[in-house]
């Protein structure tokens, strides 16, 4: 509670010191500048943080691996940043997720290297505007954006506006509300950006489970408001309704204005499936769709209602990794190379069924990026190549594109996000401690309703006996909830409706092993290699 306190009392004054920044005036010239400087910066933070810091992590691999500072930065010189972090990445300079998390030691050269998830954070930020993933044992990692990152996230929404957005188009957010920071953010910049958020929408919550944060959310957006920021209050939709949502961008079709929605996938395929439904007229509604891959099936969805859907890619602990153009369809996005290095590392796939993947490694260049980081992996997967586009982020300098973007290793349901090891534990012991049977009884599969909806289907093998599909569901839901990132309560009552609990035996790979967790992304990249 004192913490909560204490966080809200900062993010207030965060708002405040938003409201009062300045704001790039001119994006392309903003991202230009930093992709000129990335290199540079990159050294900077670098060797404050890493190599002026005799116990930091990295200066242990960095040693291990015979590499002082000068050789360091002679190379990223010479060589150019991409090649030198493939070099890095083959002397045992990267940290695997579990790595960093703190799940699996790290060990280089036979030598163990002392670790914890805090030493990655960045000292030389203060951030004020807090996002949470879910952590080993399912307690949340923190991290939080500066007023600097904020607005450098400010210019690559203007990008986004100079490519989509026409003077007449609104602006709306299908957003959580605290403790997501995300819809806050949005819609306390949109006038400073130029592009004022019309309206956000939010999926409903309980008051009496969650009323402090729909208190601490008018809060939040009163004091940005008594600051100029003209901001809409979050609007609750009805439950497990987003039909208000399809009415408002019709109504808004109608008077000839395109609308530009923005938020997680599964809820804004909802909107285009409701608008279907209803015989709606959204057509050339732009829909811009985080938090989970934009598959086949989702946009098949958005294109039948005759509107258009796009990616935007991020990761809370590394920041803005990319995002699409209007000349990009799918999971596939722009790399923003001002602020973020990333090189493709093949490996073999995670399940039996899953052919070999290309796992993204991340390394942060911005003097104020939450965390530094070099060549961590986030357990996503995708294809790094030239962007051949000519749109607004080429022209800025961001010419390089990742594709076919998947997790490999975590479960995306409606943007919540779960890691596959810490769900193997609910799997494989608590649920048949409570519920009976034994491990390989239960087994966990996300994958996709033919609506485009990403959902979690739990199997319960007849061996267990439970016998009582709704007291498995309410059992697993109990156990889930407080792993849910931050425990975001709209979240979790939109992924509640996408659980399914089928008497059924688990479903075994073609070698025959029963994996315990079994992931879309899994399926998804089988079918892509067998169709090639
Ligand atoms: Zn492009």
């Amino acid at each position: 509670m004192l913490r909560e306190l204490r966080d809200y009392s900062r993010m207030a004054a965060g708002i405040v010191g938003m409201q009062r920044a300045v704001y790039p005036s001119d994006a392309v010239k903003f991202v230009r500048d930093g992709l000129d400087k990335r290199e540079e910066a990159f050294l900077q933070t670098a060797e404050k943080v890493i190599f002026q810091n005799p116990n930091h992590p990295y200066l242990h691999m960095f040693r291990l691996a015979g590499c002082e500072f000068q050789d360091f930065a002679g190379q990223v010189r010479s060589d150019g940043l991409e090649r030198t972090l493939l070099r890095f990445y083959e002397g045992g300079i990267y940290l695997t997720h579990d790595e960093w998390k703190g799940k699996t030691p790290i060990v280089r050269s036979g030598v163990e290297i002392p670790s914890r998830v805090e030493d990655f954070r960045n000292p030389l930020t203060e951030g004020w505007l807090q996002n949470s993933s879910s952590g080993s044992t399912g307690k949340p990692i923190r991290s939080s954006r500066s007023t600097a990152a904020l607005i450098h996230a400010a210019a690559y929404h203007g990008l986004r506006a100079l490519e989509f957005g026409d003077p007449g188009c609104v602006w709306i957010d299908v957003k959580g509300i605290l403790p997501s920071p995300s819809g806050l953010n949005s819609v306390l910049r949109g006038r400073r950006c130029g592009t004022p958020i019309d309206r956000w929408f939010t999926a409903g919550s309980a008051f009496a489970d969650h009323g402090h944060y729909l208190l601490l959310t008018r809060a939040m957006v009163t004091i940005g408001n008594c600051f100029g920021a003209g901001a809409p209050y979050p609007e609750y939709l009805p439950y497990n309704d987003f039909l208000p949502v399809a009415e408002y961008v019709a109504r808004r079709r109608a008077e000839g204005r395109t609308c530009v929605i923005h938020g997680f996938a599964s809820p804004l395929v909802r909107i285009a499936a409701a608008a279907l439904e209803k015989g709606l007229d959204i057509s050339h509604a732009i829909f811009m769709c985080g938090g989970e891959a934009l598959s086949p099936a989702k946009r098949k969805v958005f294109e039948s209602a005759g509107a258009r859907a796009f990616s935007s890619y991020v990761i809370s602990e590394v920041g803005n990794v990319g995002a699409a153009c209007s000349q990009m369809a799918g999971s596939c996005v722009h790399l923003f190379e001002d602020a973020i290095a990333a090189i493709g590392i093949r490996r073999p796939g995670v399940d039996d069924d899953d052919p070999e993947m290309r796992s993204l490694h991340f390394t942060t260049l911005a003097p104020y990026a939450p965390n530094v980081f070099i060549n961590v992996e986030m357990d996503d997967d995708g294809i790094i190549g030239p962007a051949p586009c000519d749109c607004i982020y080429a022209r800025s300098g961001f010419r390089r594109q990742i594709d076919r973007i998947n997790s490999f290793a975590k479960a995306n349901p409606q943007g919540a996000t779960f890691h596959r090891n810490d769900l193997v534990d609910v799997i494989e012991q608590i649920l048949p401690l409570r519920l009976g049977g034994s491990p390989g009884d239960y087994q966990l599969m996300e994958c996709e309703a033919a609506n485009g909806q990403t959902q979690v289907r739990l199997l319960v093998s007849p061996r267990a006996g439970v016998g009582d599909t709704a007291r498995v569901r309410e059992v697993f839901l109990t156990v889930m909830r407080p792993r849910w990132n931050g425990a975001v309560a709209t979240r979790e009552w939109i992924f509640s409706e996408g659980v399914e609990v089928v008497i059924a035996e688990p479903i075994a790979t073609r070698t025959g092993k029963v994996h315990p967790v079994r992931l879309l992304s899994a399926y998804s990249r089988t079918e892509a290699t067998n169709g090639r």
